[in-house]
């Protein structure tokens, strides 16, 4: 079937740009957008199928770089600790955790970013191969990595083996929409041993590295004093920087990491809530893109942003930047777009697929039904308009791979109510056994 998308296009790519009335077409299963154009010269196409009105804002699906999906089970713990304190708190339940734990939170979470318009997301966990089945089950596309936790006597315990045959043996899975990489925590949890064999791995079999980088004061003192060097440093010593990597926060950066960063293929995913609300400070974002690095924006873990929302991330990066530098210009409007859909897809090595709306990609789309006090200056500056105006309750339908997901804010896919109360269920019992194992 051909659906056709009516509203106001924000397309994200250069040759389409906006289209204040306009449509995008695509056939549903083969999951490829035909066509973007204006409403006025529809008589030339095919629609089967025409959804959205002339009131409705249709963009590409949101990229979520960095977050681990399964940790809504443990939304709210650790709660005013930070660096290595937080750390031994969440890794003490952790260890608590069964694959079962692991689906159950993956879909609630996963649902969770659909409702807020995120198509796509780059997941780093532990039993990750639950993850792929509510990634599979829901229809979302993810782009998964298992992690690998060395020093902490209660995570769960994956080698770097078993994350390299992860990133192997589930590529491509679910109809081609998950897409793996090889998780290594940081390199504060991890031995050199390890690490160096991910970068052997990654070089040999072509897959990519995801991994927490210069996050924390703590991890910058840990790898300042173990290794007499910065993270960045050591990350170029140990061949991290020649494997294309994820990293995940980059708070602590110094001139000469600056430099570094930029030298190398690098792709750094920003999540300023987690950061800031961890009393950590602004990472250098702005000087990172000036210096050619792609940035992407990204929610972290739900146990410290429970609400999974990338519109939150964009006006957070925006205020964090603008205050870190003292102006508004540092981080425009169209840029923090750019880093949850087209930096984003690239970040993640998949904008052959997804991040823009053009012909040939795939019809991972959403479409906003927003108040319309909230979009009034929608035809000066869209750009705007959209990122200060408007959150996650703006969106109205979600469609992956030319498949709706979610239908006037409902779940297609998934019994909500009865996956809410699995999850208030299982962690019930989570945190009484996490209080006998833990403590308070
Ligand atoms: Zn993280």
């Amino acid at each position: 079937m051909i659906v056709c998308l009516r509203g106001f296009i924000l397309s994200m790519s250069e040759k389409y740009g906006l289209i204040d009335d306009g449509l995008v077409v695509f056939d549903d299963s083969t999951g490829l957008i035909e066509d973007v154009k204006r409403w006025s010269e529809r008589g030339s196409v095919r629609c089967d199928l025409v959804e959205g009105d002339e009131h409705s804002v249709v963009m590409p699906g949101l990229i979520n770089t960095h977050t681990h999906a399964p940790m809504l089970l443990l939304q709210g713990l650790g709660a005013g600790l930070t660096g290595f304190d937080w750390l031994r708190r969440i890794w003490c339940v952790e260890g608590l955790l069964r694959p079962e734990h692991i689906y159950v939170s993956a879909k609630a979470s996963i649902l969770l970013m659909l409702e807020n318009g995120i198509t796509t997301f780059a997941d780093h966990y532990f039993y990750e191969e639950e993850v792929v089945r509510a990634v599979e089950e829901l229809g979302v596309r993810g782009v998964l990595a298992k992690s690998v936790v060395e020093y902490s006597e209660h995570a769960p315990k994956h080698t770097i083996e078993e994350s390299v045959s992860f990133a192997i043996n589930f590529n491509k899975v679910a109809g081609g929409r998950v897409r793996t990489m090889i998780g290594v925590h940081a390199m504060y949890s991890c031995s050199t041993e390890t690490l160096l064999k991910a970068v052997e791995a990654a070089e040999k079999y072509g897959v990519r590295i995801h991994m927490h980088f210069s996050e924390s004061l703590h991890e910058l003192e840990y790898v300042k004093s173990k290794y007499g060097v910065t993270p960045a440093s050591l990350a170029r010593r140990l061949g991290i920087l020649k494997t294309k990597p994820l990293l995940a926060h980059a708070t602590y950066l110094n001139d000469e990491d600056i430099k570094t960063l930029s030298e190398h293929e690098v792709y750094v995913t920003y999540s300023p809530f987690t950061i800031m609300s961890w009393g950590q400070g602004i990472a250098r974002v702005s000087e990172l893109i000036d210096e050619g690095v792609t940035v992407s924006l990204a929610t972290d873990g739900p146990v410290t942003d429970g609400d999974l929302s990338l519109f939150k991330q964009m006006k957070l990066a925006i205020a964090a930047q603008s205050s870190r530098y003292q102006t508004p210009i540092k981080l425009r409007p169209k840029e923090v777009l750019e880093m949850v859909t087209k930096k984003a897809a690239k970040s993640l090595g998949i904008d052959d697929l997804v991040g823009v709306l053009e012909p040939g990609k795939k019809a991972d789309i959403v479409v906003l039904k927003p108040p319309k006090t909230r979009v009034v200056g929608l035809y000066d500056d869209p750009y705007t308009t959209i990122v200060y105006n408007l959150g996650d309750e703006s969106v109205n339908d979600v469609y992956v791979d030319g498949k709706k997901i979610i239908s006037g804010k409902a779940p297609l896919r998934v019994d909500a109510e009865g996956l809410h109360k699995q999850l208030t269920s299982i962690r019930g019992r989570l945190l009484s056994e996490a209080i006998a194992a833990c403590g308070k």
